[in-house]
């Protein structure tokens, strides 16, 4: 019997472990915040954007919108982050991603103070997660370490493939399941669109983990018998039988694969709703920082 690993109470004990903390923080007179900051209208950035104040909102964590219009100049929107730096109520910032055209992703990312990374993308803390040492994780794949340790999933010992090498998901994933320590030590495969017959390595997986952004890829084919399942892609296909036409799904037809898997994440209702609890936790925890 297939084992269905939903994201919602791994978020949701998350989250409850962070409300003790946001109390002690307001015992001493600090409210946690996040500043978030949209440049233009992208719909799927605005849709994260409104969850992600949303969930401030249920934890009483002070958090403010800040939208540029997709015209905004770098020097502006460095300015801005200059601005939200030195602004004593933010403990974190987070740029919502992809900018539009034009505007430096890598910029942004080195210009935010290491200290309100809560992102974790800042090449400092990239750095002192590559040697272990804490720091602010990158929260989806923070949020699915979370996940595999609620369900009792361990990866030590064990084959992980990872399709998809991007700086927020494939690589920091690579690296904390590379980690010598007893939640992690895992062997590490990590594909990409340079990987040849990739069919190959996804079949030697104990533990998959699709983060490539191509609807249905990881198909049955694909996987062997018993094979852990994590699925990252969150793609937006047609579907007339939808009310909008549309639909969400990942990156694995999960019909068809989750027949053969022990143990797989839906889209959604997966991965995408530990993103935002580890946001709130590297959001508490760079206000007790502040303390320190
Ligand atoms: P990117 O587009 O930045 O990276 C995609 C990666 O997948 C690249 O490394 C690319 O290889 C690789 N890839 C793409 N197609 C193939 C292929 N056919 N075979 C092998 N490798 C392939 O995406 P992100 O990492 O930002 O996101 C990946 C997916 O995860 C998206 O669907 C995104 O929406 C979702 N996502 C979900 C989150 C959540 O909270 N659930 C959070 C963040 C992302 P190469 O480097 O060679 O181009």
């Amino acid at each position: 019997m297939t084992k269905i690993l939903y994201g919602k109470p791994v978020a949701e004990a998350v989250k409850e472990g962070l409300k003790s903390r946001i109390a002690d923080l307001n015992d001493k007179g600090l409210q946690p915040g996040l500043a978030v900051l949209l440049v233009g209208e992208d719909p799927a950035s605005c849709v994260y954007v409104r969850n992600k104040s949303r969930a401030c909102e249920e934890l009483g964590i002070f958090s403010e919108t800040i939208r540029l219009p997709r015209d905004t100049e770098q020097s502006r929107l460095n300015a801005k982050i200059d601005e939200l730096n030195a602004d004593p109520r933010f403990h974190g910032i987070l740029v919502q991603m992809p900018l539009p055209k034009g505007l430096s992703e890598r910029e942004v990312v080195r210009r935010i103070l290491p200290e309100k990374d809560v992102d974790g993308f800042h090449p400092f803390n990239v750095g002192s997660m590559v040697q272990g040492i804490p720091t602010f994780l990158p929260c989806t794949p923070a949020g699915i370490m979370k996940m595999m340790e609620y369900y009792d999933i361990r990866p030590a010992g064990k084959h992980v493939v990872i399709v998809g090498r991007s700086n927020i998901v494939g690589k920091p994933m690579a690296n904390l399941l590379c980690q010598k320590s007893p939640r992690a030590n895992a062997t590490v495969t990590l594909c990409h669109t340079a990987t040849e017959n990739l069919q190959a390595h996804t079949l030697q997986a104990d533990i998959l983990i699709a983060a490539a952004g191509m609807p249905g890829m990881i198909r049955e084919e694909m996987v062997r018998e018993g094979v852990i399942v994590i699925d990252v892609g969150v793609n937006r296909i047609p579907d007339p039988t939808a009310k909008n036409g549309t639909r969400l799904c990942g990156d694995v037809d999960f019909d068809r694969v989750s027949c053969k898997a022990a143990a797989i994440t839906p889209v959604p209702g997966g991965v995408g709703l530990m993103t935002i609890a580890m946001l709130m936790q590297n959001t508490v925890e760079a206000a007790e920082n502040c303390l320190k």
